[in-house]
């Protein structure tokens, strides 16, 4: 594996774990910090989800770096549509009309559609300057390390 970084400390390492058997898995320890490198393999994925949202720092990495993407591209769609039911639900105007009419079921998905789009764009301005930063950190770190060797 390539570009393992370890999610406490930003370290590169070569592996996440090493597999002994079918069974026998052992996380490897990083190698500056002594913490496991990506202890996240083995966390079921709601659970990085929520740590990613309280912003923690190695859900954050595990996610970036250590991660597969297509599973956690399926979740920001799924958190772009729940956000987007919540910012319409938080319409309060809405909820005081008739549900009865077309127009209004009408005017309800439209809304939705126009919900979708603006967490969309929230959600790829938060993720850029996120990945941005986080880029930009781990840079810092690889030329202080540099320096001090
Ligand atoms: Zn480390």
């Amino acid at each position: 594996m390539e570009g393992i970084v370890c999610v406490h400390c930003g370290a590169n390492n070569s592996s996440i774990y090493k597999q002994f058997s079918n069974e026998i898995i052992k996380l490897t320890k990083c190698e500056k910090c002594d913490n496991f490198v990506d202890e996240y393999v083995e966390t079921e994925y709601s659970i990085i989800v929520i740590d990613m949202l309280l912003l923690r720092k190695e859900a954050l990495r595990h996610v970036l770096f250590n991660s597969n993407l297509k599973v956690a591209w399926k979740l920001i769609v799924l958190y772009i549509l729940c956000d987007a039911y919540e910012k319409m639900a938080s319409q309060k105007h809405f909820w005081n009309k008739s549900y009865k009419s077309d127009i209004f079921i009408n005017e309800l998905e439209l809304n939705f559609y126009f919900m979708c789009i603006k967490s969309f764009l929230e959600y790829f301005i938060f993720a850029t300057l996120t990945v941005v930063i986080l880029y930009h950190s781990q840079e810092k770190g690889a030329k202080r390390d540099n320096k001090a060797l």
